[in-house]
């Protein structure tokens, strides 16, 4: 979605409210392609704050399904992102791909809803996600999800060096 941004700039201290909608489907950046739910219409505050200065301002909460670290199974993750952001639109866009990190979902006179959102994810990306704190994971010979149900085989990882001491009372007998 891409918010016209003249009528804003019209004029200094000049206060927009548009009601915005994240219409990207997934997250998807180098750890892999995660669903977006949840994608609720929130409000933006566009706020000229004089100079050629914008302030971008909003809330949003998002769902994405990632999955667990070790079991795998997907787990609904709730995103609250705030979004806080100057832009000067001043500066020519060369100078913006120069910087692209900041602010490349103003594009001309227009803010790409959708790259506000994804730079917004990005840093907000949980470090770590389970499905619950005790996840008992997935069995490592057959995939079995042991929280599911449980497995036959032996998991019982001896300590390498007991294992050499096994191996000597096996030739014993
Ligand atoms: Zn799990
Ligand atoms: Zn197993």
């Amino acid at each position: 979605m891409l918010i016209d941004l003249t009528d804003v700039l019209s004029c200094d201290d000049k206060v927009v409210t548009k009601t915005a909608c994240v219409e990207l489907p997934s997250f998807d950046s180098n750890l892999g392609s995660f669903p977006l739910k949840e994608r609720e219409p929130f409000t933006l505050t566009l706020t000229n704050l004089g100079d050629d200065k914008l302030l971008i301002e909003g809330r949003v909460r998002l769902a994405a399904l990632i999955p667990c670290d070790r079991c795998l199974d997907e787990v609904k993750t709730f995103l609250e992102l705030v979004i806080d952001k100057e832009v000067d639109m001043k500066q020519s866009a060369e100078g913006r791909i120069e910087d692209l990190d900041e602010t490349d979902f103003v594009i001309g006179y227009n803010l790409d809803v959708d790259k506000l959102i994804y730079s917004e994810i990005l840093v907000n990306w949980p470090m770590k996600t389970l499905c619950k704190e005790d996840c008992k994971g997935i069995c490592r010979k057959c995939g079995t999800n042991l929280n599911h149900g449980s497995c036959d085989c032996d998991t019982v990882e001896l300590d390498p060096r007991m294992a050499v001491i096994a191996e000597i009372f096996k030739n014993c007998n």
